[in-house]
């Protein structure tokens, strides 16, 4: 509620952008909070032998009471023959009162969070069953959970958050990310004055008594931790969004009533951004369904499946849970090293967003970000080596804003048409859709659409660590000619050369010319005309680039004009000899003598634009004047004379 009344107020301010900045960032915290308690779940490989298919859930919830009570029923097939018990994850904190399976109850075991049921048969591979767990209790407590009972003005609140590995502190689940759940019935029990928001579509609220059952439907495999049920006094309205020629979805908002007035104006934004993602990627997955939002305790949010938990409705958090719907949901990381398949993709949408639908606060938004990374992302990598290491996963810097810049950057280095073709295959593609994906497949999503080997790209930007910091040296001769070397340093020795397409703007009086360097080597060379006098020249203008903006730019100068750059005087001399520089910068200055030995030499730190030698203890004689500068060395002949 606070994040929500900030981001108004500011708006109201104009200065939009900070309210934006804020809540992302808090979003970050919120995202990593949820996982942290967690940390020490291994995901168990003891339910491999089964491919979950359906869930039919019954629950009852009094979000006055942090409790809960019901049923799961788990339909399932077998991957191996002799299966003779179905292994679920459930904390011992629940208490099992029974399971059914073919109208029986049959034996089981609950101990270190796994509950084992007993089948009376083996059952053969291929085989279709089912069981039902009976059980209930009160959810291990924990400050951020995965199962919240908390109030908003005075009344009681309940929600669930289960990523990455809380789904088993509430329920019994197949907990992993190798198996969606096909499809799923969520029916929840309330008191009357109270509406349970959850996955999927709406199919009726039933009173009986003091009693509701809300029934959700959904018809679209799911990952378990996006499996989500929110409960308290929700008002509801729905925004539509044109998803297709032919589709239109319901865009559901469960709100407190007393956010309702001010949710109405803000939830409104999320109309044009499913529309952009629609076109841009595919329509918006669960179109057949709903997208919707249920309002919850918390200031950031999360991207439970066709339906959003958000703490407030701000245009960033919208936009992020949102693009989650694609890129988390619809497809899931294959694992939590993989956690930039959610995290990075969602940031990236945002870019796509302020691109489209904020065009003139665009490019702050790329500064901003690169600046971000520039200075917290020295080291370390997109890539989760360490999952045990809480803060390295959620890491704000490495996963959120560098995952997201290396895909803004991709798609500057491969093309729009390669870089959207490459999304709308990992989209659509039958391994991935609806299923998960690893960064090795996005990968080869991307190669495909390109027709090109991104194994370097990868290598550096996604597993390798840092940045390059690049130096521009350019020079134009008087008849046009061009010649520019592109030379980098790299923040971390992962990567000790990132070959990149590198754009520079050269800018001239009346006319400027873009050109982009195809840079394979460091200190590459490049030779071009170009029919305008450049004044100049502006490294990566569009901010496409994870490297320090400016690059150095050195602008060099022709011989001729270097020597003429440095004028010494009189000459021929007897006491005294003035060095004078034009333009450039004195270094350093040598006397050599006709022998080629060294009588003089001088380092000028200050780079003094005015020089004088006194000459009275050089021998008479003839002279060799060597002038370093910034820009070149520059050698004239003396006379000392009597
Ligand atoms: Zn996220």
């Amino acid at each position: 509620m606070k994040k929500l009344f900030l981001f108004i107020i500011l708006a109201g301010m104009g200065i939009l952008s900070v309210a934006q900045q804020e809540d992302t960032n808090y979003l970050h915290v919120v995202e990593k909070k949820g996982f942290k308690q967690k940390a020490a779940f291994i995901p168990s490989a003891i339910h491999n032998n089964y491919d979950l298919i359906y869930h039919r859930v019954y629950w009852k919830l009094d979000p006055s009471i942090k409790a809960i009570s019901g049923s799961v029923a788990s339909h399932f097939k077998t991957l191996s023959d002799d299966f003779s018990s179905v292994h679920f994850d459930l904390s011992v904190a629940l208490t099992v009162d029974s399971v059914w399976y073919k109208n029986e109850t049959t034996s089981f075991t609950h101990t270190s969070d796994i509950l084992t049921i007993n089948l009376p048969d083996p059952l053969s591979q291929n085989t279709i069953d089912s069981v039902t767990v009976f059980y209930h209790g009160v959810p291990p407590e924990s400050g951020f959970g995965s199962f919240e009972a908390s109030t908003h003005g005075g009344v009681p609140v309940l929600w669930t958050l289960s990523e990455p590995y809380g789904a088993k502190e509430w329920w019994p689940c197949k907990q992993t990310l190798t198996d969606k759940i096909d499809s799923i019935d969520i029916y929840v029990e309330t008191p009357l004055q109270y509406r349970a928001a959850s996955n999927g579509k709406l199919v009726s609220e039933t009173v009986n008594g003091d009693l509701k059952t809300a029934y959700w439907k959904h018809r679209h495999a799911i990952t378990t931790y996006l499996v989500a049920v929110a409960v308290t006094n929700y008002e509801s309205y729905a925004d539509y969004a044109q998803v297709s020629e032919t589709q239109t979805v319901e865009i559901l908002n469960y709100v407190y009533p007393e956010s309702k007035s001010s949710a109405e104006i803000a939830t409104k934004y999320t109309v044009g951004v499913m529309e952009l993602f629609s076109s841009l990627f595919i329509p918006y997955p669960f179109a057949d369904e709903k997208y919707g939002h249920a309002q919850f305790g918390w200031g950031g949010g999360m991207e439970h499946q066709t339906m959003s938990f958000m703490g407030g409705f701000s245009s960033s958090l919208i936009t992020h849970e949102l693009a989650h719907q694609w890129f988390g949901d619809y497809v899931t990381c294959a694992s939590w090293q993989d956690i930039w398949v959610n995290e990075g993709f969602a940031v990236f949408c945002e870019a796509l967003v302020q691109e489209h639908l904020n065009p003139n606060y665009f490019l702050q938004w790329k500064k901003d970000r690169i600046q971000l990374v520039l200075s917290q992302a020295r080291s370390g990598s997109v890539f989760v080596e360490d999952t045990t290491n809480v803060d390295r996963i959620f890491s704000y810097p490495l996963t959120y804003q560098k995952g997201g810049l290396i895909l803004h950057q991709l798609r500057h280095q491969i093309g729009d048409e390669a870089f959207f073709s490459g999304i709308k295959n990992l989209l659509t593609d039958a391994e991935t859709a609806d299923g998960f994906a690893s960064a090795t497949q996005i990968k080869s999503f991307f190669e495909n659409a390109a027709d090109t080997n991104l194994s370097s790209y990868f290598n550096n930007w996604y597993y390798g660590q840092g940045y390059p910091i690049y130096t521009i040296n350019w020079l134009q001769e008087t008849d046009g000619a061009v010649s520019v070397s592109i030379k980098q340093t790299t923040t971390h020795s992962s990567v000790t050369f990132f070959p990149m397409q590198v754009p520079i703007l050269f800018k001239g009086a009346n006319q400027d010319s873009l050109m982009v360097f195809h840079n394979l080597e460091n200190s590459q060379s490049y030779s071009f005309n170009l029919d305008f006098e450049v004044s100049e020249i502006v490294f990566d203008p569009e901010y496409t680039l994870i490297a320090p903006h400016p690059a150095q730019i050195i602008l060099n100068i022709s011989e001729d004009v270097l020597n003429e750059s440095i004028i010494i005087a009189p000459n021929p001399t007897n006491e005294r000899l003035y060095i004078k520089s034009k333009g450039v910068k004195i270094k350093l200055v040598n006397l050599i003598d006709n022998s080629g030995r060294q009588v003089f030499t001088q380092l000028y730190p200050d780079n003094p634009s005015r020089i004088h030698l006194d000459m009275t203890n050089i021998p008479f004689g003839f002279y060799y004047v060597r002038v370093e500068t910034d820009k070149g060395v520059v050698v004239k002949t003396m006379v000392r004379n009597p």
